[in-house]
């Protein structure tokens, strides 16, 4: 070490160079605005295409859009969903789901069940919120999914306009056949 470095060390030492320099960083982000969140007291917006928690929808007068297909279930690629299904007594030839269960441990929040849904009786939401001690209670049954997706109902409804999956009912009809409308009809490319 030559006599130039040890002086420039001495002096460093006697001013508190290092300290000075840290403290210069600290004042300066003094004035910075924060970008940190406290949560859970502040949350971030979420966007509407975002993929939270899953749920399953009703029509507006209450009855259950899911018709028992397994389309959801075959497309799923963690193979997290189970859906049972028997043909509605009170419609011949209509199905209903009796059970339906989503593994959400499983779930990669890819969205190809909700794609693969042809009357968009599937949805996600915003709902991130479901961490817990006991992992069970992370199969989601069909009465816990209804119960999502009434509670989140306006972010389901906006999750899947936001992936084009439900749009007025003008965009819709050209997008998406209405069921039980008859699918032997030309649909619009
Ligand atoms: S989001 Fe993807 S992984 Fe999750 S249930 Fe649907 S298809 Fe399966
Ligand atoms: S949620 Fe949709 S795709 Fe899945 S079983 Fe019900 S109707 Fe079929």
């Amino acid at each position: 070490m030559d006599s130039r470095q040890s002086s420039k060390r001495f002096f460093d030492a006697v001013l508190f160079r290092e300290i000075w320099t840290a403290m210069k960083v600290t004042f300066k982000h003094m004035f910075h605005r924060p970008i940190t969140f406290q949560y859970p007291r502040e949350k971030r917006t979420i966007p509407d295409a975002h993929r939270g928690a899953l749920g399953l929808l009703r029509y507006d007068n209450g009855v259950e859009r899911c018709v028992g297909c397994d389309l959801c279930e075959a497309a799923c690629p963690s193979r997290c969903i189970k859906v049972i299904s028997e043909e509605d007594k009170s419609m011949p030839l209509q199905r209903k789901a009796t059970e339906f269960y989503i593994d959400i441990t499983k779930c990669v929040f890819c969205g190809y069940c909700v794609e693969a849904c042809p009357v968009n009786a599937l949805a996600m939401t915003k709902m991130y919120e479901f961490s817990t001690h006991d992992k069970r209670t992370l199969l989601f049954d069909k009465k816990r999914l209804y119960e999502i997706g009434e509670l989140h109902i306006e972010d389901a409804k906006k999750y899947l306009y936001a992936h084009n999956q439900e749009k007025n009912d003008e965009e819709s009809r050209a997008y998406r056949y209405h069921f039980p409308q008859p699918v032997g009809k030309e649909t619009d490319s």
